[in-house]
């Protein structure tokens, strides 16, 4: 007898409901003949902005370049400047640092909130210096960091709001953003989008998004992508070059519109593991049954995590583990920054992330919970 085996992810299950669509929409490119820039990507970014409710969009290359533009353009505006300090959360994919770090400046590395996982908002100020100007909220695992903390403390000390909303799109948040929208991606003063294909829209390669109500940081963001190119043979900048395909708008204007359809699976699949996994060496994640989160990651707490993982491996359920070290104990930062964050290195150590997409059915997720309930820790 063969066990039955939980995968934690297949992109091509997840891109296989839309395969006649990406094939036609491919075609079309290869027919259109613009393969960098033009209508696909004009139609793209109208349509990205739209879904949240922001006024500008610029396709970029990736989400890391997304973030990194943001913060370059701030510095070509006079807004920031390099050497200034950025907070960043402790609890974070370490693309968030880089964009940062990339530009010149300080990541201060912020404690997150032993529920949430994301930026504790209740205690920034302690992070606040004299040469503080931005602080980046990531909506890690799909859930929403944004409150009227954050936006108070924002005015007080004049900072710039920037989301890394890489695993969120979709989400949405009690607080609203300045424009209105309670949206992620409209609710900082900009916004960065990865559609990395594990995200909960992905393109089939490399693809990211700026989003922003401010046209200026849009107009400087755009040129930097090209080259700091405002017009045809004329660099205003010392620009890069970060656009994105028009290969992948096209992909992902197929995926877009489903976005609702697809962040509703994974709230099934949170709801399942929600009710049905009720072992005391589990820590749940916050639960919400609205889209206050879109469910990137169904992320527990275990503290024997090896033992953890090995239980429901035998038991045929592959997992993951977002992230195992934290930024800022990484080689490349450790010996340059020694935060007192020991939340976040407890979570580093204890965060499973268990099957959540397309190729796990809620039948799955009954299944696996109950392979969950059955784990005993081990006694030491
Ligand atoms: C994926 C991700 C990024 C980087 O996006 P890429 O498109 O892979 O460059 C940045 N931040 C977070 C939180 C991410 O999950």
């Amino acid at each position: 007898m063969t066990a039955k085996r939980y995968t934690f992810l297949d992109l091509a299950s997840v891109n296989a409901p839309y395969s006649a669509a990406l094939s036609e929409a491919a075609n079309r490119v290869i027919a259109g003949g613009r393969y960098v820039g033009g209508a696909e990507n004009e139609a793209f970014e109208h349509e990205l902005a739209a879904s949240c409710g922001s006024r500008c969009c610029v396709g970029t290359s990736n989400g890391l370049d997304a973030l990194r533009l943001i913060f370059r353009s701030y510095i070509e505006l006079g807004v920031i400047m390099p050497g200034d300090e950025v907070i960043v959360p402790a609890n974070t994919y370490v693309a968030s640092v880089l964009a940062v770090s990339d530009n010149g400046l300080v990541p201060v590395f912020a404690e997150p909130a032993p529920r949430t996982m994301n930026l504790d908002t209740s205690r920034l100020e302690e992070y606040v210096g004299p040469r503080t100007r931005a602080v980046m909220t990531v909506h890690l695992y799909g859930r929403s960091c944004f409150d009227d903390a954050l936006v108070r403390l924002a005015q007080r000390h004049n900072l710039k709001i920037v989301e890394d909303n890489a695993q969120a799109i979709g989400a949405t948040s009690p607080a609203a953003g300045a424009g209105g929208s309670h949206i992620t991606g409209a609710l900082g003063d900009a916004a960065a989008f990865s559609f990395y294909p594990t995200k909960n829209i992905g393109a089939l390669g490399d693809a990211g998004a700026v989003t922003t109500d401010d046209a200026d940081l849009a107009a400087a963001v755009r040129a930097l992508a090209n080259y700091g190119s405002d017009r045809q043979y004329h660099n205003i900048y010392r620009g890069l070059n970060c656009r994105l395909d028009p290969i992948q708008a096209a992909m992902l204007r197929v995926k877009l519109p489903h976005l609702e359809e697809e962040n509703g699976l994974r709230r099934d699949i949170a709801r399942i593991y929600e009710n049905h996994i009720s072992n005391a060496a589990v820590v749940k994640p916050l639960f919400c049954d609205d889209s206050s989160s879109v469910w990137h990651q169904y992320v527990v707490q275990v503290s024997d995590r090896d033992d953890f993982r090995r239980h429901l491996a035998q038991n045929g359920v592959e997992t993951a583990v977002h992230y195992p070290v934290a930024p800022f104990d990484q080689p490349c930062y450790c010996n340059e920054f020694r935060p007192d964050c020991p939340i976040a290195r407890q979570i580093a150590s204890q965060v499973v992330s268990l099957p959540v997409s397309r190729c796990t059915s809620t039948d799955d997720a009954a299944e696996i919970a109950a392979i969950i309930n059955s784990y005993i820790p081990h006694q030491k």
